[in-house]
């Protein structure tokens, strides 16, 4: 079993997702009382928060490049970054370390063109959404360049991730919102629905949507998952190097 190196606290709400599903995937690969090999670096997210709405991306990728080289130093195998916002500065954290940083839009992409979908529609923050670093990405590593959607509700759909979700709160209103989200990306012309913000799956399941749904978080660690086990090792090594 390979040792898991987390970059979380962005939000801690989805830190602890994380933590549990890869101790769930560790206890069905294994069976009985095994556990996942984690280490945890928790930031502080008013910090990163303030990077973001600073524009100041050059600092969040020091704070975050400084995690990661603390958690190969501690022993980690690989690295994640709990968050899609943050794989902004992805590039600069990978370049940081000597272990491979499991990538979650890689990740996404990869799962969603097995599943034949072309064009996903992209729930995520204003960051995400708008930077144009997530579609880069997406369609560099995998090959799809997902839709977002139109301005009204790209402001709605961040406005429910940092007002609700990361606070730890669930609104059925915004659940109903999220869904109209949804419908409005079909109709122009999205195929699949990325959860591409690692709190979403405290709101939608991604298996009882209008669309097929992809959730990053889920997605992301189970890449982790098969990397910590000799299995999923070489396919995740391909896809870093690629
Ligand atoms: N966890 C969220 C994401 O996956 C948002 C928090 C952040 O801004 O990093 O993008």
């Amino acid at each position: 079993m390979k040792t898991i190196g987390l970059i979380g606290g962005m939000s801690w709400e989805s830190t602890a997702i994380y933590y549990r599903l890869l101790n769930e995937k560790a206890r069905t690969e294994r069976g009985g009382l095994s556990s996942a090999r984690i280490l945890l670096h928790s930031l502080d997210f008013s910090e990163i928060v303030d990077f973001q709405k600073a524009g100041r991306w050059d600092l969040a990728a020091e704070r975050l490049a400084g995690s990661a080289r603390g958690l190969e130093a501690a022993g980690a195998d690989c690295v994640l970054i709990a968050t899609n916002t943050m794989h902004l500065v992805a590039d600069a954290v990978a370049a940081a370390i000597d272990v491979p940083l499991i990538d979650i839009v890689a990740e996404t992409g990869h799962r969603i063109a097995e599943a034949g979908g072309r064009r996903p529609l992209l729930l995520a923050t204003r960051y995400t959404m708008e930077h144009g670093f997530y579609a880069d990405r997406m369609e560099r590593m995998a090959g799809i360049r997902p839709l977002v959607p139109e301005a009204g509700d790209r402001a709605e759909v961040h406005r429910i991730i940092f007002d609700e979700l990361c606070l730890g709160r669930v609104e059925e209103a915004s659940r109903a919102r999220m869904l109209a989200i949804v419908e409005r990306g079909r109709a122009a012309g999205a195929d699949s629905v990325i959860l591409g913000c690692t709190e979403i799956c405290l709101l939608l399941d991604p298996d009882a949507l209008p669309l097929p749904g992809f959730d990053s978080t889920s997605i992301h660690a189970d890449a982790a998952s098969r990397f910590a086990t000799d299995s999923g090792a070489v396919q995740l090594r391909e896809r870093v190097a690629a």
